[in-house]
């Protein structure tokens, strides 16, 4: 069968060989090596590949790793305080691309801020008598297209660390049907480009937290796989521990070689839309007597409780109370009202309207939005409630028809007006148009 595929005995030719473990053709890679019986191939790629998980796995020395023009590791670490930047600096950066959310910003500073300073300390080694700072894991709370992935990212960019999204979803305890928790790590690894130094500084971010809450206080004869069980599985990554990774994500199975992942200065940011958080936050608060919670009565802000969310409400959700003891910085993103949709548009550094320039720009087209057709954006997006994310559809639904015409059609100015807008969205079925966004 396999002589088949690779064309070989049966008088196949050459060219129609491939690589046995990528299928690659002989054509499409530099260098495809035979073995001395003539039954396998493997290509440059695959050679590589499985290079980069034997430097990572310790089982050789590496002699090409992946390297900077200065060289060393592409991803470099402050060594010093001095080259710390400072929260406010770190904020400064989260302003130019992340709209409001002050709160959170200026949360999740300090908590990298000190995740760096903790790092410092543990290469300078502990003598004894010294403090050992914990870790700083951080836990976003708000509702969906608020911006909680785009915080996690945009910290990975300023940091120059490797960065991954997990989808909690996915993950069950080890040995029912879905992904072990250790795959986040192959993920992490992959990404780093089997840099293992600096993967374990990474930043990890688990989107969808609160969809593997306990699932009620019910004793149930079925076991909660995806939601308790990958709770307490999360639990030592998220601490600090080895973990044994399978290179190449997947089940673990015994014969397999892993990579040891040392999670201790991996910095875990988890999200969450906690829907429905706010009645037991409404319930604590209403409990408690006047001036002892961290605001008094009188003064609570009813429409918006999600500010007041304390550890306890996200245990009484849910989770467990040992993996929101490892989740010590709690913040939470706001709901995004129109003004911030509006300057969303506009205000980012890469915000949507000016890469839309940037793209007519590049085909010698002086492109510009009516002042009416932002507000138009904003109000679709607020009457379908299609949040921040469906901003971007919207505008690529209005804007489709021109850049398929506007690169031949000779023209150098084009001016997105109302009536232009509305036609172009006339077309859309915004109840379906939600499912995508
Ligand atoms: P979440 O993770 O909270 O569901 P995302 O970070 O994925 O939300 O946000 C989706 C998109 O919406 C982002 O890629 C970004 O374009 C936009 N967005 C959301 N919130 C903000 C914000 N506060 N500032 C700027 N852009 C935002």
């Amino acid at each position: 069968m396999a002589d088949k595929k690779n064309g070989r005995g049966g008088g196949g030719s050459r060219e129609n060989e491939c690589c046995d473990f990528c299928g690659s053709r002989r054509n499409d890679v530099e260098l495809l090596l035979t073995s001395s019986d003539h039954r396998l191939n493997i290509c440059n790629n695959c050679i590589a590949e499985a290079h980069k998980m034997l430097v990572a796995g310790g089982i050789i020395k590496d002699n090409a790793r992946r390297t900077s023009a200065a060289g060393g590791s592409a991803y470099k670490a402050p060594q010093t305080m001095d080259e710390l930047l400072k929260p406010v600096q770190i904020k400064e950066f989260l302003d130019q691309y992340i709209i409001g959310q002050d709160s959170a910003k200026r949360f999740i500073s300090v908590a990298v801020y000190n995740h760096y300073k903790r790092l410092i300390c543990s290469r300078e080694g502990f003598k004894d008598g010294d403090i050992e700072i914990d870790k700083s894991n951080i836990l976003l709370v708000g509702s969906t297209g608020t911006g909680k992935t785009l915080i996690a990212k945009t910290i990975a960019k300023l940091l120059n660390v490797p960065f991954t999204i997990v989808d909690a979803t996915v993950l069950t305890e080890a040995g029912y049907v879905g992904e072990d928790v250790e795959s986040i790590l192959s993920r992490l690894l992959q990404v780093a480009d089997y840099d293992l130094e600096a993967a374990e500084r990474g930043i990890v971010f688990i989107d969808e937290i609160d969809k593997i809450a306990r699932k009620g206080d019910n004793p149930s004869i079925t076991r909660d796989v995806s939601g308790e069980g990958v709770q307490q599985a999360l639990l030592k990554m998220l601490e600090g521990t080895i973990v044994n990774v399978p290179p190449k994500g997947g089940r673990k199975h015994p014969d397999q070689d892993f990579i040891h992942v040392n999670t201790k200065n991996i910095l875990f940011i988890c999200g969450g839309a906690f829907d429905g958080i706010e009645k037991n936050i409404a319930r604590r608060m209403n409990t408690r007597a006047m001036g002892y919670g961290r605001v008094q009565a009188d003064v609570v802000d009813r429409g918006n409780l999600m500010q007041y969310v304390m550890p306890q409400d996200v245990r009484s959700f849910g989770l467990i109370p040992e993996l929101v003891g490892r989740l010590p910085v709690l913040t939470y993103m706001e709901p995004l009202g129109k003004e911030a949709l509006r300057s969303i548009l506009t205000e980012p550094k890469n915000a949507i309207t000016k890469q839309y320039e940037r793209l007519f720009d590049m085909d010698g087209v002086e492109l510009r939005f009516e002042d009416a057709v932002l507000d138009y954006i904003v109000d679709k997006a607020v009457e379908y409630k299609l949040g921040a994310r469906g901003l971007r559809s919207i505008c690529e639904a209005i804007m489709m028809d021109t850049m398929f015409e506007v690169p031949t059609s000779g023209s150098r100015k084009f001016t997105v007006t109302l009536d232009y807008a509305q036609r172009k969205l006339e077309k859309i079925n915004f109840a379906e148009f939600k499912q995508v966004v």
